[in-house]
């Protein structure tokens, strides 16, 4: 049987949510929330439980040699390239049951709305899940959609090390993910992906949805700051060398960049690493990440030009060295114009209230833009709150995005 009408399809939101509440019993936090870390094993719990039920579903699934997972419900036209619906399911270490997590799980209740109804889609869809989307335990963040598309190489992923000098590829190996090859990433008709918008908008408008039209520009850089052990008793002011300083000078004006450019604007240092950390001697060593973010790429270009200068005031002041020893930027993207189409007129169709939308976090969905048409669909969350374990989300706020979802992902499939 084949689909005949449109947007009449609704998901099983009691059935969903059972299976987050499974999820979320994976890889428990201090709190309410959790700490689920790529390749350490909780992740292998959660993917092992994940594949069931996507074997459970009748989905045949294949792995990628950076452990991204793919379950695929077969079309009726099967060399036809597929519908892929994903996000990831680790956790920042003390994270939300829901980022990420929400984005999988939606995709795999679409297959199991699909299969309650017995409906054949024309294209194949497929559920994917993206190894080490948050970055904790290995750096860069979205690693694995990243390798997928084609901005990291895949040997340079798979050598990557932890803080303890445990090695990605291993890590893989050793939880049972590491797949036999790479996908084809030019085989996709396009990526949805379902996601918290983890900011206050929606919640506080009392919209249901919000329809991503691209991301906020954002810019990073990890910086090293060299400067010299000494006694913190006898040692004259003049004569310090104090990475601490160094790091601190950045720290304080890097908020006050972010205070310039704000509400829009962003900036922040989210890790300090300094040694050697201990009672009565100055420090010799620090890093700082540096992150600035604007949804005019213009001004995320100028933030981040004043962050870099500010190496040179930090330097001079605290008498300290201070080299930028990594940049990135991602963000910069608009998504698939078709895709923002089909998602709002499936909204308008369902009577479901949206707004269109920026995203302010970095999502698996930036990398496969790149490469497919691809487009993300955001579900309220309480206040805004996200990598805190304290991040709610309710049934009410969450169905009406999935069934969007659900019906626009179809849509797209038989199209
Ligand atoms: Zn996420």
């Amino acid at each position: 049987m084949s689909l005949e009408q449109t947007n009449t399809l609704e998901i099983n939101i009691d059935r969903l949510w059972e299976t987050l509440m499974v999820s979320a019993s994976i890889g428990p936090g201090k709190s309410v929330g959790l700490s689920r870390l790529t390749l350490g094993e909780d992740d292998k719990a959660m993917r092992d439980q994940f594949v069931r039920w996507c074997k459970d579903a009748s989905c045949q699934v294949t792995i990628d040699r950076v452990g991204n997972i793919f379950a695929r419900r077969e079309g009726r036209e099967p060399t036809l390239a597929p519908v892929l619906i994903g996000s990831h399911l680790d956790t920042q270490i003390a994270g939300g049951k829901y980022d990420g997590i929400l984005g999988v799980l939606s995709g795999l209740e679409v297959i199991r709305t699909l299969n309650d109804r017995g409906l054949e889609t024309k294209r194949s869809i497929e559920v994917v899940c993206w190894t080490n989307e948050e970055g904790v335990r290995f750096q860069p963040p979205m690693m694995g959609a990243g390798a997928f598309s084609g901005v990291h190489d895949v040997d340079w992923v798979l050598s990557q090390l932890d803080e303890d000098g445990a090695v990605f590829g291993e890590e893989l190996k050793r939880i049972g993910y590491a797949g036999p090859s790479d996908r084809d990433r030019k085989d996709i008709d396009a990526y949805f992906e379902l996601h918290i918008e983890q900011g206050p908008i929606l919640d506080e408008e009392g919209l249901h949805v919000g329809i991503v039209t691209g991301g906020f520009t954002s810019f990073g850089a990890q910086t090293v700051i060299k400067g010299e052990h000494a006694h913190s008793g006898p040692t004259p002011m003049e004569k310090r060398k104090d990475a601490l300083v160094g790091a601190a000078i950045i720290i304080a004006k890097i908020s006050e960049i972010g205070w310039a450019y704000a509400p829009e604007g962003r900036a922040t240092c989210a890790r300090i690493d300094v040694s050697p950390n201990k009672y009565g001697i100055i420090a010799d060593h620090a890093e700082v990440t540096i992150d600035v973010r604007h949804p005019d790429s213009n001004l995320a270009a100028q933030m981040y030009q004043e962050a870099v200068e500010l190496v040179a005031i930090a330097s001079e002041k605290a008498n300290v060295e201070i080299e930028i020893v990594k940049e990135w930027s991602f963000g910069d993207v608009d998504f698939d114009a078709d895709l923002v189409d089909l998602i709002r007129a499936t909204a308008v169709d369902l009577n479901v209230s949206h707004r269109f939308i920026l995203s302010a976090a970095g999502h698996d969905a930036y990398h496969l833009s790149a490469i497919a048409p691809t487009a993300m669909i955001f579900t309220p969350c309480k206040d805004g709150i996200s990598h805190n374990e304290a991040e709610h989300i309710e049934p009410g706020y969450t169905v009406s995005g999935v069934n969007v979802l659900l019906n626009a992902a179809v849509n797209r499939a038989n199209a």
